[in-house]
Formats: C-alpha cells, structure tokens, sequence
C-alpha cells in the first residue's frame, strides 16, 4: 500500500475544500471497498479525507419521502422502523448485502460508491480496462461467469454489485449532491453509468462532489415488495441476478409496478419495458412471464455468463409472484 496523508474533517464545505486542494485524494467513510483497493494497489490515493464525522447519518421524513443521510449505516437503514415501513424493498435488499459486520460499517454513500468485483479488476497482473484504460479487457473472452448481459460495451462487461441501489433504483430515488459549484440533484438511476468508451467511470460523480443524501418519495408499493437475490452461497456472496420489485395491487390488478435487477450490467438496471407489460394487468404468473420476456430484450450473454440469459427471467417471475403474494 502507498503511504497516505490523513485528514478528518467535520463540514461538508472543509470536506470539498480538502479534496480540491490533492488531485489524489479521496473520501473516506466506513471504507469497506475502498481500503481494500488501496492495500491491493488499484487505488492509491496520497491523501484520505476521513468524512464521517459529518452530520449526514440520520433518516428523517420530509413533506414527499424519506431522506437517508449518506453516512447512515447499512445496517441501520435496514432496521429503520420507517424504512420497514414505507420501503421494505429498501430493507430487504440492504439484508441481503454482504455480511452483518460489513453492513455496520459501510455507509448508504460508500455504497453507491463501491466498484465492481470483476477478478480481473483486482488483480493487478491481468488486463483490465477499468482500472488501466487501453490495457484491455480479460474478462471478455476469460471467466465471465458473473458478468453482464447488459448495456455491455467492447471494453468492458463489468457488473456494479450493489443490492441496496437495485432498490433504490425501483424506487426513483434521487441523490443529493453537494461540491465547488453547490448543491444539486440525480435521479438514482442516473447516478450510475453504462462502460461505453469510459470504463474507467463508474458514475456520474464530477471531482470533488460529495454525496450528502438520497430521497426516497412515498409511493403504494410497500405492501408488495420483495427483493429476490440469486447467489453462489446464502449469505456473504455478490448476486448473480437480483430483482427488487414492488407492486400496487387493487382488485387483483396491478396498478403500479416497479422492476430493478442486479448483477446483469454496469448499473443497477431498470425494467421499464416489464413495468409497462405489468400496470393495469392481473397480477398472474402469466402476468409475470410476458414481463419477464419483456425484460430479456437485447440481453447477450459471453460464455461463462449463458445461464444468466434463463436464471434471470425466471428471478424475474419469482421475485414478482412472492411480492405479489401468488408463491
Ligand atoms: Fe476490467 Fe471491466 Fe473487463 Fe472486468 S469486465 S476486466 S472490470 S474492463
């Protein structure tokens, strides 16, 4: 690992000024993903600024949703008695991250943040566009097993592996961001971006912003939600396909549905075309499948990855007939 320099601030306007003043540095709040970058030497920034004694860590009701503090703790966030219950999608998805020790350390903003598990992204003998642009990309014709099927480019087919933004895309969140130029909004599912030329870009994050919030407006949906991840094993493992999904129900009608998988692209993905099949049909298997046919259009697998191409249509009926209580 590189040496570093260490600084902790406590205000959001000392935190942007301390990154402006080091090109190298970077954020610092319950660094689950990123000390694991530095001591592995993908990222090697020469200075941290330690954020977490912000006051950002709170969950509060607001005229239209929710707002989560970005240094609000995972595990926290999913045992919220709001979250529980207005957005059980958001808590469902949150259990299902990584492990109960790394949930009480890693924060609502580190974890938009946190980059791909791609092996190759890792190791650093092995090429890997993201990490070093024009290196190449081993996982395209290499052991791509938990790769993408969608919005893939010919640089890279990395997965993000977050299972808390899956929800938090179903549910039209939107990021509030602060930095030099002030404060301003994004919506979730604009947060993070497909490869195409720039894999190295995980989002959209311009230099030296800091996220300080994310809200969630109040919908219909908490009484059908559910958060169905497919995985190597039962806890601790990265998701292979995931589907959050939410539905208001009335009548045996679907009035309103809300899709989002994991594990198949470069960002949290959104299934408006599966949404639009659902609104206003019974909600049936039958429902479902056509939805999920829907939802498979222009997915392309690479290989390791084919079973996805099954295992993820199928996620889909099966996340959509446990939220609607048709199991
Ligand atoms: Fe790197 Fe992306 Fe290729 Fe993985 S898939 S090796 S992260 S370029």
């Amino acid at each position: 690992m590189n040496q570093f320099t260490y600084t902790r601030v406590s205000t959001k306007d000392t935190a942007i000024a301390a990154l402006a003043k080091d090109k190298t540095a970077m954020f610092l709040a319950g660094g689950t993903n990123l000390i694991d970058l530095m001591k592995s030497g993908v990222t090697s920034p020469e200075r941290l600024v330690d954020i977490n004694a912000l006051p950002l860590a709170t969950i509060e009701e607001t005229k239209t949703g929710l707002r989560i503090g970005a240094l609000a703790k995972n595990s926290v966030v999913a045992e919220d008695k709001l979250i529980l219950k207005h957005f059980p999608l958001l808590s469902q998805a949150l259990s299902a991250g990584a492990s109960p020790q790394l949930r009480n350390m890693a924060t609502v903003g580190g974890n938009m943040m946190q980059r791909t598990r791609c092996h190759y992204f890792y190791d650093l003998a092995l090429p890997c566009n993201k990490r070093q642009p024009g290196r190449g990309c081993g996982a395209l014709g290499g052991f791509n097993r938990m790769h993408a099927i969608f919005g893939t480019s010919e640089l890279c087919i990395a997965v993000h592996p977050s299972d808390m933004c899956v929800a938090l895309t179903a549910l039209d969140a939107t990021v509030l961001i602060a930095g030099p130029k002030g404060e301003r909004t994004i919506p979730f599912g604009e947060f993070h971006r497909l490869p195409g030329t720039t894999p190295e870009k995980d989002n959209t994050l311009q230099r030296g912003e800091l996220i300080m919030a994310v809200d969630i407006p109040f919908n219909k949906l908490a009484d059908h939600a559910h958060y169905l991840k497919v995985r190597d094993r039962a806890s601790y493992a990265f998701a292979l396909v995931s589907v959050g999904a939410a539905l208001d129900i009335s009548g045996g009608n679907i009035r309103e549905a809300r899709l989002a998988m994991g594990g198949v692209a470069h960002k949290p993905w959104r299934l408006t075309e599966a949404e639009a099949v659902l609104k206003g049909q019974p909600a049936t298997e039958d429902t479902f499948r056509k939805a999920a046919e829907a939802a498979m259009k222009g997915a392309r697998s690479f290989g390791g990855n084919d079973f996805k191409l099954t295992l993820a249509p199928n996620t889909i009926v099966e996340a959509l007939k446990t939220a609607s209580g048709r199991v």
